[in-house]
């Protein structure tokens, strides 16, 4: 089948509109009209090379949802018609990873990804007869995608599919940092560095359980405008005004921090931020290479660092939960979508992204 795709030729360049073949699921995939796909900053990593986390030519794209057209062998419990969520951790139940229990790592998909295919390390997207590599097994940059029907999730049908698109990344991540990685206790301090789809998540998932003081730190006043109306009990520009007296002053140091930037600078500051007994949990991915630099005086007060993939999520059960937080108006995902564009408006979407405008850009097809 012939569909339109944003093909990107190699790191750094623009999107390409163009005609792509998309071939039919194969055993344990479904293929999935896609109806909305947010720009993370994942997509962006790959796009400027900070991350290497797919061969070029790549369609990329991976926060996404849609409407299933059609389902390959072996898949069950999805069926034509249903609506899902598309995600970045399928799994394949057999490898180390899936048998002990934590199916975000699992070796078969990250092998896939790797190579820019899915489980069989093939890709179901060509140009012209030519491979066009497939972005975390998603590949959503597209008006159709093949997935691991694994790595999806049915959700009800009262669920906006642009909204639920925000979930299968930025909210499961931002969010599943605060409530399964760290276990944000009720009553507890929080700061959060770095407010954009992930950031903003970890704020609402701090409001959400309880925490009495949230801190929200960026440059943008835009981006802390959208803190506020997520949660944020304080909010702190830290191009005008010191992040860590400012955290200080309002709680002595924050029980909880995360850092969504992951750069290695205000990593270091985040860090001194955390209080007595505070554990700082760095969301944000680093750059390949990345060295981190931090006072080693905080020790001393039992303070930690600890690490997070994908918000320690439970990807089935998680996703069902916050539609149902959504729906009960609990969760916000409104507030976070701050354009709408189609496949022509990526190019520029990605220069607000890197600039650190806005919230969430998500592309939709009607
Ligand atoms: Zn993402
Ligand atoms: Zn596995």
């Amino acid at each position: 089948m012939k569909i339109k795709a944003a093909v990107l030729d190699e790191v750094g360049k623009d999107f390409r509109i163009a005609e792509v073949d998309i071939d039919k699921p194969k055993s344990g995939e479904i293929l999935v009209k896609v109806a909305a796909s947010g720009l993370c900053a994942s997509d962006l990593n790959a796009i400027d090379g900070k991350r290497k986390l797919v061969p070029f030519p790549a369609v990329i794209g991976h926060e996404a949802a849609g409407v299933v057209t059609e389902v390959g062998p072996d898949v069950s419990g999805i069926a034509v018609g249903d609506h899902v969520v598309m995600s970045i951790v399928p799994n394949c139940g057999e490898c180390e990873w899936c048998k002990r229990g934590i199916p975000n790592y699992c070796a078969t998909a990250g092998d896939a990804m790797s190579v820019g295919g899915l489980f069989d390390k093939t890709s179901r997207l060509s140009e012209n007869g030519s491979k066009l590599n497939q972005f975390l097994c998603v590949a959503s940059f597209a008006e159709y995608a093949v997935v691991p029907a694994s790595g999806a999730v049915v959700i009800p049908k009262e669920m906006p599919l642009d909204r639920a698109a925000l979930l299968s990344c930025a909210v499961l991540t931002g969010y599943g940092a605060v409530v399964n990685t760290a276990k944000v206790q009720p009553g507890s301090s929080v700061a959060v560095f770095g407010c954009g789809g992930v950031g903003l998540n970890s704020i609402q998932g701090a409001r959400i359980i309880g925490a009495r003081t949230i801190i929200a730190v960026d440059v943008s006043d835009e981006k802390l405008e959208i803190a506020k109306k997520v949660g944020a009990t304080h909010t702190v520009n830290a191009a005008k005004e010191d992040p860590v007296a400012f955290v200080k002053s309002v709680c002595g140091g924050a029980d909880y921090v995360f850092d969504a930037s992951g750069r290695e600078a205000t990593i270091s500051q985040a860090w001194l931020a955390t209080g007595v007994q505070g554990q700082l949990t760095l969301v944000g991915l680093l750059k390949n290479g990345a060295q981190l630099t931090i006072d080693a005086g905080p020790f001393v007060n039992e303070q930690s660092i600890k690490g997070c993939y994908f918000g320690s999520a439970n990807l089935q059960k998680d996703v069902i939960s916050l539609v149902k937080s959504y729906l009960n108006g609990q969760l916000f995902l409104d507030e976070l979508i701050s354009e709408r564009i189609g496949l022509e408006g990526l190019n520029d979407a990605v220069k607000r992204l890197r600039a650190g405008e806005g919230a969430r850009n998500v592309l939709v097809f009607d």
